[in-house]
């Protein structure tokens, strides 16, 4: 890859990501695992000698998938099915679908039925994680999967391998949350999806090879235009779905200060305790993660951590980017909005989703969301 650019590498990745998976896959010798976002520990498929890859179906139209599964199912797990049909996903040779929802239940037994030949592995997640156990019961369900993730690749399932994956992923999440931290104090130059691609280009590409394009960056490259003229926005949904949307937010003058989204923030807060028992490890970080839309606790609990997690982001405002279709999003958000209210804080609602949404309908809604919270502004 070219690196007289240095945003190139990110950029290739993105472009045509499964050619790259295939590159490196030739290259290494190792075994593909695709993980359906979001919650499945990369680390234990790493560490497993495996290449992990992240699959995301915001973004793909689909026109094979609705054969199988419902067309009033999110655009994340219609989009990874066609991706899958259409061929896209034939360099990997398994799969992860982590058990979030009843979306994605589903999704893993069509899945299985469908790609027989695949090592597929359905990561049951924890549903409350209010729970007395939920620690033993997650260390229990990660061990399980490490072990079946080294058998897959041929090699024995070691600790000690697990927590050198474990402090490179660390490695890469500093880089990524200090890119993050340039998007907002230098928005003008590191735009919010530039941000985005590099994060969303971690998740496709060997970490090892990707923190080394991430030192090549102008790290030190100051815009013209500060950002106190940008509207400071908090933004709470599952991915960039439509993906342009993200060049909106740039192009109408916001600053994304935080989101929630499991390509975003969410997948770069929170790092793995690096010493110790590296399956414990990976339980603290899940239970310290941002709790999945799909994830249960006390209602009050949730409102109360989510208004708070706004309030010291200084976001202005929220945006729901809640998917279409996504029942789970659906039964927070009034909720949310309700606590939002309460603390005086504007929010909007956006359903999106890869089918039938019209970008012109969300840019007049986005550009109205600003006049109002702007002129709210200090
Ligand atoms: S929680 Fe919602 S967005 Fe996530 S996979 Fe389930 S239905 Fe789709």
């Amino acid at each position: 890859m070219s690196v007289a650019d240095p945003w190139k590498p990110f950029r290739e990745v993105m472009q045509a990501p499964w050619d790259h998976v295939a590159a490196w896959k030739k290259k290494s010798g190792r075994k593909v695992m695709g993980h359906l976002l979001p919650d499945v520990p990369e680390e234990i498929l790493h560490g497993a000698g495996l290449f992990p890859v992240a699959i995301e179906g915001g973004g793909v139209q689909a026109s094979h998938a609705q054969a199988l599964i419902p067309s009033y199912t999110c655009s994340h797990a219609l989009g990874a099915m066609e991706m899958r049909l259409r061929g896209d996903l034939n360099v990997l040779d398994g799969m992860v679908i982590p058990y979030v929802c009843d979306t994605t239940r589903n999704l893993f037994h069509i899945w299985n039925l469908q790609f027989p030949n695949m090592a597929n592995e359905l990561l049951r997640m924890p549903k409350r994680l209010d729970y007395p156990g939920v620690r033993t019961y997650l260390a229990a369900e990660f061990s399980r999967l490490f072990e079946s993730m080294a058998k897959l690749s041929g090699k024995s399932a070691n600790t000690q391998d697990l927590g050198e994956s474990i402090r490179l992923y660390n490695r890469s999440r500093a880089r990524l949350r200090e890119a993050y931290d340039l998007h907002r104090t230098n928005p003008s130059v590191w735009t919010a999806a530039k941000a985005q691609l590099l994060i969303g280009s971690s998740l496709r590409a060997p970490r090892e090879d990707h923190l080394k394009w991430m030192d090549a960056l102008p790290w030190d490259e100051k815009g013209a235009a500060a950002s106190v003229d940008r509207i400071p926005v908090y933004v709470r949904g599952k991915v960039w779905d439509p993906p342009q949307i993200l060049d909106l937010f740039d192009q109408l003058g916001f600053v994304i200060v935080r989101d929630e989204t499991v390509t975003g923030w969410r997948s770069i807060a929170q790092d793995a305790p690096a010493n110790g028992d590296p399956i414990a490890a990976l339980v603290e970080r899940h239970m310290a993660a941002i709790p999945y839309t799909g994830y249960h606790e006390s209602p009050d609990r949730m409102v109360a951590g989510f208004v708070l997690r706004v309030r010291s982001s200084g976001a202005g405002g929220v945006v729901f980017l809640n998917p279409k279709f996504c029942e789970a999003a659906a039964f927070d958000t009034p909720d949310f909005q309700k606590g939002l209210e309460q603390a005086q804080i504007p929010s909007l609602i956006l359903e999106t989703s890869t089918r039938g949404v019209s970008m012109g309908q969300v840019r007049v809604r986005l550009e109205a969301f600003r006049e109002m919270i702007g002129n709210d502004l200090p």
